[in-house]
């Protein structure tokens, strides 16, 4: 096993690109195939959380993180009145040995692609290379990709398949032919970003509203000299009834008329989330989905990761990590196990049922759940919050989110990292 073994990544977003590294890592000398033309950094912030950061800096790119994102060192629950219903430190601040890092995708996806190109060679990308289909070999499979002209870009035969081809993956298509489109909550996001003179919380992660109408910022990057900082937010709307978007696209364009109204009086000190829209620079519109958990990632020598295993809604910050952990995960096994098989095997005993539970968890709204209770139990500005919601149950809440989702601190910090046992 090792540089011999034939494997082929379908998707160079975030989870395909760590793959790539982490494969190299392990021994492994990987091509991914990307179906865009040209990479492009697209898409607004994400978070990277301690369990990722620490994968990400066991490739060796911690310095480069920082250098491009923000440490995040707090999160805030506010009611839609700006009353604080929960606050917790995070990263580093939070006793993890590890930081959480706010980044912008489209830069992080960018740093990926460079380290891939300097550590694999200038070969190891192929863009332009749509996977449309793919059929099992004896011990590996064949790969059939075309160009954006719709020309075939040929075949090739791998040992290994990995399926990062995101939400709309056209290899968990094959495996799940009825899936059909991915589940609408009725809720939509508008997403940008904006940049301030200065933003009175640093590190700081401010949730506010509740499911229904929501309003997420953050830092993802900021200037230790003049302090101008450019802020992720997010509004969310929920519409009963509402039509399902005919497909999701990250990049569609949200009109910024659609929210001015209804968080028209969303104020408070320090934040005033009318000007924060009116500073945007272009705004995306995109609904929140996922998919069902699956039954089964691995058929033969072809697997799922990140988006295309587990998509999940943008609660709790977790896509980007926990596709993050998968490509480790995979790696880590890949190289340790006594063949392809069994390494594929234990990857998805290993990251499926424990991805599913956060699937679900998030569609009970994870850690935001905090703001629903705040919400029925103390609409009114006037409402004793304190007698109404016991400060135990949030923090019941928040503690319960991180074990599901593999950030329980202690237990974090415990745990090896999937470097330290690899060879
Ligand atoms: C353009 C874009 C913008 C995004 N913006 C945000 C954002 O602002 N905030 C956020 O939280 N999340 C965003 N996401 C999603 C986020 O990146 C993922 O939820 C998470 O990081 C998991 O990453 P992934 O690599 O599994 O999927 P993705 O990041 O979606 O990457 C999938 C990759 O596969 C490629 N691909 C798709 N089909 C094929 C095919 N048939 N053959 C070959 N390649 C294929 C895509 O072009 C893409 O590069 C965005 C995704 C995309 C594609």
């Amino acid at each position: 096993m090792g540089d011999a073994t034939r494997i082929i990544v379908v998707g160079g977003g975030i989870a395909g690109l760590t793959a790539a590294l982490s494969l190299h890592a392990a021994g492994f000398r990987p091509t991914v195939f990307e179906a865009v033309a040209r990479p492009a950094p697209l898409g607004v912030g994400i978070n990277l959380l301690p369990h990722a950061t620490r994968e990400l800096a066991a490739l060796g790119l911690l310095d480069d993180l920082r250098r491009i994102g923000v440490d995040i060192g707090a999160l805030v629950y506010l009611t839609r009145y700006g009353r604080e219903i929960w606050r917790e430190p995070r990263g580093s601040t939070a006793g993890y040995a590890w930081p959480q890092i706010a980044v912008h995708r489209g830069r992080l996806q960018m740093l990926l692609l460079e380290k891939v190109l300097e550590r694999l060679g200038a070969d190891a990308v192929r863009f332009d290379h749509a996977l449309t289909d793919f059929d099992p070999t004896e011990g590996g499979v064949n790969a059939r990709f075309v160009g954006r002209d719709g020309a075939p870009r040929g075949g090739e035969a791998a040992d290994v398949l990995i399926a990062a081809d995101g939400i709309h993956s056209a290899v968990r298509r094959k495996f799940y032919p009825d899936e059909g489109l991915p589940k609408w909550n009725q809720v939509t996001l508008w997403r940008s970003t904006a940049k301030l003179r200065s933003y009175p919380f640093p590190g700081t992660m401010l949730w506010a509203g509740h499911s229904r109408q929501k309003f997420v910022a953050y830092p993802i990057e900021q200037d230790p000299q003049t302090g101008e900082t450019l802020l992720n937010w997010i509004c969310d709307l929920k519409a009963d009834g509402g039509e399902m978007p005919a497909r999701e696209d990250w990049n569609k364009a949200g009109d910024p008329n659609d929210i001015l109204g209804p968080f028209a009086n969303w104020r408070w000190p320090g934040i005033d989330v009318p000007e924060i829209i009116g500073a945007a620079g272009g705004i995306f519109e995109f609904p929140m989905v996922d998919r069902d958990p699956l039954p089964r990632w691995t058929f033969g020598r072809v697997t799922l990761i990140g988006d295309a295993a587990h998509p999940m809604y943008p609660i709790g910050s977790n896509g980007a990590t926990q596709a993050i952990i998968d490509a480790r995960a995979l790696a880590y096994h890949l190289r340790r196990a006594s063949g392809m098989d069994a390494g594929l095997s234990a990857y998805e005993a290993e990251r499926r049922d424990a991805t599913s539970r956060i699937v679900l968890m998030n569609r009970a709204q994870g850690p935001d759940k905090v703001m629903d209770l705040a919400q029925d139990r103390a609409p009114d500005p006037g409402d004793d919050l304190d007698a109404r919601l016991p400060h135990s149950e949030r923090a019941a809440i928040a503690a319960e989110y991180k074990k599901v989702a593999g950030f329980d601190p202690a237990a974090l910090n415990a745990k090896p990292s999937y470097a330290a046992v690899r060879d």
